[in-house]
């Protein structure tokens, strides 16, 4: 995949009306946005449109209606918040593509701003449907993405429209992709990636892929147990998926012969259950992998796992972080994935944060700001770094 894009800025908006998407996804409470931080970061790119005179017209989805229209699931509370950060009106459509959308974004005057209806209250969002995908275009003149969050989804809004439409990217997506593109296309040695979390199926298969491109890779989280199971030692009660025991020891064997250093946990802090509720105080120990007893769970990495993993990180030039390294909502399971925060806070290597929960914990644990760059999109950075052609990015005029 090609990833120098055209942008917002190579292509004259004025007193054009553009179509973009944003990702206002916000987490919302009792019709309330607990966080406002996606709107503050569209921005740049909506600011860039209505200073330079476009008719700029917004959409976004924002939870799962599933193609019907559910009132909780209104965009209203977007426009309002958008209108104040923005110091402007935000028009709110009715509508996606209906009447009420048509019409105003044919009365949109240059500079003026306005939002679409969730698109996905339309049934054809998600399956990207030429017909949702026209309906759209019809009422712009250029696309901008500037969602990276879903460009990995080829929907009507995300990608679709793009057939229609001259596309181009927003400054949030040209930042990721610039960044991230980089890091993979050219990246400066040594790599280190370091994988972790609980989705472990999706993410055992961004292995095959890495070991391409990285020097070191690190594997903790709950995905490490399948590693572990595979070098045929007892797991207990631990996160396992049966189904890729072959395929881990394929990655184990595939990463020896590309001369890959690949780092697995030798100590783990397990506990008798799962904590219940996820913060709750737990009793644990440290024991090592090859002894997990048959009645645990490993729920983070131990002290020496830390240690050997914080190593690693220390001469990297490029670091990939995706998937904390323990159950990190408990403060008593925290330590893996704040070892490695640290690390990489510590390190001046490219450093680069993939996954909602790894930002999450990056955040809740005071590194944020030490990272170069906490990528917005959880699915989307980690099909990036997987080299999947993206639809939302693909979709984009190249330079
Ligand atoms: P991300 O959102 O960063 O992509 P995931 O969603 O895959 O990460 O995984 C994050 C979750 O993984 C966290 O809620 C964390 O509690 C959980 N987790 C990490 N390690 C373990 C483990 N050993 N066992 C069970 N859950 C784990
Ligand atoms: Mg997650």
């Amino acid at each position: 995949m090609n990833y120098n894009k055209k942008s917002v800025e190579d292509i004259d908006v004025a007193g054009k009306r553009v179509l973009c998407r944003c990702d206002f996804n916000v987490p919302t409470k009792d019709g309330k946005i607990t966080s406002d931080k996606r709107i503050v970061a569209a921005l740049p790119t909506i600011q860039y449109l209505v200073k330079h005179g476009a008719r700029v017209i917004l959409c976004s989805h924002m939870g799962k209606p599933k193609g019907e229209v559910k009132p909780e699931l209104s965009l209203q509370v977007v426009a309002d918040r958008l209108s104040e950060l923005l110091g402007q009106p935000v028009k709110m459509a009715k509508d996606v593509v209906g009447e009420s959308a048509q019409a105003l974004a044919a009365s949109l005057k240059d500079g003026e701003v306005m939002l679409l209806e969730n698109t996905r209250f339309e049934k054809g969002e998600t399956k990207n449907d030429p017909e949702l995908s026209k309906k759209l275009a019809s009422m712009a003149d250029i696309f901008v993405n500037d969602a990276f969050g879903t460009a990995h989804r080829a929907h009507a809004s995300t990608a679709g429209v793009a057939d229609y439409l001259p596309a181009v990217c927003g400054y949030l997506v040209q930042k990721e992709v610039s960044i991230m593109g980089k890091a993979l296309a050219d990246p400066e040695r040594p790599f280190v990636a370091i994988l972790g979390g609980a989705k472990v199926s999706d993410k055992l298969n961004v292995i095959n892929n890495l070991l391409e491109k990285v020097d070191t890779l690190i594997i903790g989280g709950g995905m490490a147990y399948t590693f572990v199971a595979a070098k045929g030692y007892g797991i207990g009660k631990s996160l396992f998926d049966a189904e890729k025991v072959d395929y881990c020891k394929d990655m184990m064997k595939k990463a020896e012969e590309k001369g890959v250093k690949l780092l697995l946990p030798i100590d783990t802090v397990v506990a008798s259950d799962f904590p219940n509720p996820i913060d709750a105080p737990v009793e644990v120990e440290t024991v090592d992998v090859t002894a997990i007893p048959a009645d645990k769970e490993g729920l983070d990495i131990g002290e020496k796992t830390r240690a050997l993993f914080a190593d690693a990180v220390k001469n990297a030039k490029t670091v990939v972080w995706n998937g904390p390294m323990g159950v990190f909502e408990n403060p008593t399971l925290a330590k893996g994935t704040i070892a490695v925060a640290q690390a990489l806070a510590d390190s001046d290597a490219v450093t680069i944060v993939g996954g909602g929960d790894s930002a999450a914990a990056c955040e809740q644990l005071g590194f944020a700001d030490k990272i170069t760059h906490i990528s917005t999109g959880g699915g989307a950075s980690l099909e990036f770094l997987e080299g999947l052609e993206l639809p939302g990015i693909a979709c984009l005029q190249d330079k």
